[in-house]
């Protein structure tokens, strides 16, 4: 008998988790990306301007990231991400000169907060009450809501974990994914958040062996396949059509469509979908870290809002960073340059560098774009949907993109 096919779209890391998950042979799979390389948002290429393999954007894992470690673990690679053994988080604050380290102790009471050492300086236990505001918060809150968005333990703690969590500035930002964030990792302890980086790069970590673990299970992986549309007949989708070719839907077939927003939009007309997104600007030097550099660098007051350190190179990550979108290239290096100098004590001219701005990183994660995430289920039976921007109760993350792949998967063979 002719065995189910599944036509997975997109061979970002949604696409893939969903495509593992049939990796019991009792489904075909055939995943179809669009451009020459796998990977999407997440993934490493050849960089001219420093003769280095660098990644797309730096990216910041957590211990407590559940679905990432078991997708690792899926793919045969499950020690591909570094980090330190315990959850240590060290900051320097620009504007004053300090320098600390965020240090939460194992299980999930949190006697940390009542450690000076621990905490952030100027700040008081009493202050940290504010998160249990947040995790109670109601869905349909936003973070200024239920929690003082100033002060000093904001500006040194929520403000730059929440902006990196969410992309978006938690001023405007939805509650729900932020506390689902802090459910997830500093309430459940260090554990749970322990920071964690692909040191060898993301598509070595994530990319090949998911890959080479879908070809060993007979999963055709097919690159530079663009989906243009899709035909629907009898309230299910029947026809995929590409550029060069049009491949039936075949009764008993499903798709599991995992691409970004406003593509799936294009395909889907009426689809609601978040239409708003915020920017990220990662800077590259080519320059070797000191010794003394912690591979992660929290900084406040500065341009640079997280400084990474990696055997060839410092990478830095601003947020949120629509603002710095029509600078200069030239003027971005230079002030961050100068961020960089500052926190390293390096010196001497700027060393080649590279600016990467990803307009559309994430989606923004505001409560209008919130409301307005879709789960798996679409109107036609055999059609699923997967990525990021779809109703995962996380931000945009790997984490989220990953468990959306997994659901979209779930919910087409539960269907069944
Ligand atoms: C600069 C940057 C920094 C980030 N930092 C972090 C971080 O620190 N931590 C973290 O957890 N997350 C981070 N993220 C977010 C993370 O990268 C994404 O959430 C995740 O990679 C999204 O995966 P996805 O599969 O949902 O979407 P995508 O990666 O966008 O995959 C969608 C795929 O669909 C393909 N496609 C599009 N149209 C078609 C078509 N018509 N036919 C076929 N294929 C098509 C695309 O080429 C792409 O490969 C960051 C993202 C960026 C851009």
């Amino acid at each position: 008998m002719r065995r189910p096919k599944v036509h997975i779209i997109g061979g970002g890391l949604a696409g893939l988790a969903a495509a593992t998950r049939f990796a019991d042979g009792a489904y075909d799979v055939a995943l179809y990306e669009a451009a020459r390389q796998a990977g999407g948002r997440c993934r490493s290429y050849y960089e001219p301007a420093l003769g280095l393999t660098i990644d797309n954007g730096n990216h910041l894992l957590l211990s407590g990231n559940h679905a990432v470690r078991d997708f690792l673990k899926c793919v045969g690679n499950e020690n591909a991400l570094q980090g330190p053994p315990d959850a240590r988080f060290p900051f320097v604050d620009l504007a004053t000169g300090e320098s600390w380290v965020l240090h939460p102790n194992k299980g999930s009471f949190p006697w940390w907060i009542f450690v000076p050492g621990r905490r952030v300086p100027g700040t008081k236990p009493s202050d940290y009450l504010a998160l249990l505001k947040l995790v109670l918060a109601r869905d349909g809150q936003s973070i200024s809501q239920v929690m003082r968005c100033e002060g000093t333990l904001y500006e040194r703690l929520w403000h730059p974990f929440f902006l990196a969590a969410l992309n978006t500035d938690p001023r405007e930002a939805a509650v729900a994914p932020a506390a689902a964030v802090i459910r997830e990792t500093l309430m459940k302890g260090a554990g749970a958040c322990r920071p964690l980086v692909a040191a060898e790069g993301l598509t070595p970590a994530f990319i090949d062996p998911a890959l080479r673990f879908l070809e060993s299970r007979n999963a055709h992986v097919f690159l530079g396949r663009r989906l243009r549309a899709i035909s629907v007949a009898d309230a299910r989708l029947a026809k995929l059509e590409f550029e060069d070719e049009n491949v039936p839907v075949d009764r008993g077939d499903a798709v599991i469509l995992a691409v970004p927003a406003p593509v799936a939009e294009g395909l889907l007309p009426g689809l609601a979908v978040p239409r708003t997104f915020r920017a990220i600007v990662n800077a590259h030097f080519k320059v070797e870290p000191p010794a003394s550099m912690p591979p992660i660098l929290g900084v406040i007051n500065g341009l640079t809002e997280w400084l990474f350190a990696y055997a060839d190179r410092l990478s830095v990550t601003i947020s949120g960073a629509d603002r710095l979108l029509d600078v200069a290239r030239e003027d971005l290096a230079q002030r961050i340059w100068s961020d960089v100098t500052q926190l390293t004590h390096l010196s001497g001219p700027l060393p080649p560098w590279q600016i990467i701005k990803e307009k559309r990183a994430t989606f923004a994660a505001t409560l209008e774009e919130e409301a307005l995430r879709p789960g798996p289920r679409t109107p036609y039976a055999n059609l699923f949907l997967a990525g990021d921007w779809t109703a995962t109760g996380l931000p945009a993350t790997i984490e989220g993109a990953i468990r959306s792949g997994y659901r979209a998967a779930d919910e087409l063979t539960g269907s069944r």
